[in-house]
């Protein structure tokens, strides 16, 4: 049964060769708050479908899993049970808290899922009237940011929050830890190339001697206009930007990523990108980047290879890694198959 919210639609259909078949399997949907785009490309067009159907069923249940939308999400309990007791929560749940810890201590807590105790102070969803919270308010609330007050017991598979009030929000790398669980299903013997896209976070995979995927990077001061293409293999790249959910009171302009040590919207970053072998890894630190600004972003950015990253200043001043300015092509041709949103 195809959902009333499905927006769906064959991108390329079949192409057919004397001795070598591929097919190519593109749908989109949305989900998470954002258009979820997946294409594959392998010999058995059935079984091509088959892998692009699962994996929107893994966005699906990540999403049930850790959105803080939904009232019966695991992360919505583990919200209510906030100064109460710890909460039970399935493998995925705990490994996106880890992993958000992670990031939490290598950005010097930049990124921290516990900002979401600050939450109804800034409201960006337009529904109340907007207003710059007083500072003795954003004092109050930051008692119950802190990262290194979530309690995760790996054994016993609880998460606790031990101060009602606290409050986790996993939507700085929920997106990317889809895109990685919908990639995994894709990534199948029968599958050759395959993209998963949701919102500003993709990711690629390419069999060896497959073609790359070839990518565009929107410029966040020119939204008309393209930075550059990229091409990628098998490599994950995220972007995040103060523009795509801000409120505007009196005349400025406040956003969505807020810096957890100040409980204000993080500033002096346009639009930040980032490249590295996960989905989540790379959603985490183009928002991460967003608080940390271009100095101190690159130089917290965790440095294995493949790791880049290309941040807009608000001036409209590039700052990128070192590995990653030969990377991107600046004359992005209009045939760009897909659009990526910085
Ligand atoms: P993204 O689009 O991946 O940059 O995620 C932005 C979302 O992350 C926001 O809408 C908030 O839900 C959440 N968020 C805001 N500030 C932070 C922060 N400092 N650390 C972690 N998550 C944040
Ligand atoms: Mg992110």
């Amino acid at each position: 049964m195809i959902p009333r919210f499905k927006i769906l639609f064959l991108i390329v259909g079949l192409i057919f060769g004397v001795h070598c078949r591929s097919a190519r399997v593109g749908q989109a949907e949305t989900l998470m708050g954002t258009l979820v785009e997946i294409t594959a490309e392998g010999r058995d067009h059935k079984l091509v479908e088959a892998r692009v159907a699962l994996a929107f069923e893994e966005v699906r249940r990540v999403d049930r899993l850790i959105s803080t939308f939904r009232e019966d999400s695991e992360l919505s309990r583990i919200n209510r049970a906030a100064g109460v007791a710890p909460v039970q929560v399935s493998p995925e749940v705990l490994e996106a808290i880890e992993r958000s810890l992670e990031v939490s201590r290598l950005s010097d807590g930049a990124f921290d899922i516990s900002y979401a105790a600050l939450g109804g102070l800034w409201d960006f969803s337009g529904e109340k009237p907007a207003r710059v919270p007083e500072a003795a308010e954003i004092a109050a609330r930051l008692k119950r940011v802190g990262w290194r007050r979530i309690q995760v017991d790996r054994s016993a598979g609880t998460v606790f929050l031990p101060e009602a009030g606290m409050r986790l929000d996993l939507g700085a790398i929920a997106k990317g830890y889809a895109v990685d669980r919908a990639l995994a299903a894709l990534k199948v013997p029968g599958v050759d190339r395959a993209l998963v896209t949701a919102g500003g976070d993709l990711r690629a995979f390419t069999r060896p001697g497959e073609k790359p995927w070839r990518i565009g990077i929107q410029d966040p001061a020119r939204r008309d206009r393209l930075l550059g293409e990229l091409e990628i293999q098998n490599q994950a790249v995220a972007t995040s930007g103060q523009y795509e959910r801000f409120v505007e009171i009196q005349g400025r302009r406040y956003g969505h990523i807020l810096d957890p040590r100040t409980g204000r919207p993080a500033e002096g970053v346009l639009g930040a990108t980032v490249i590295a072998g996960e989905a989540w890894e790379a959603d985490a630190w183009a928002t991460a980047l967003l608080v940390l600004g271009p100095e101190q972003g690159i130089k917290l950015l965790p440095s294995p290879p493949g790791i880049e990253a290309l941040i807009v200043d608000a001036k409209g001043r590039w700052h990128a890694t070192p590995g990653l300015a030969g990377r991107i092509q600046p004359a992005p041709s209009p045939s760009v198959p897909f659009l990526f949103r910085l």
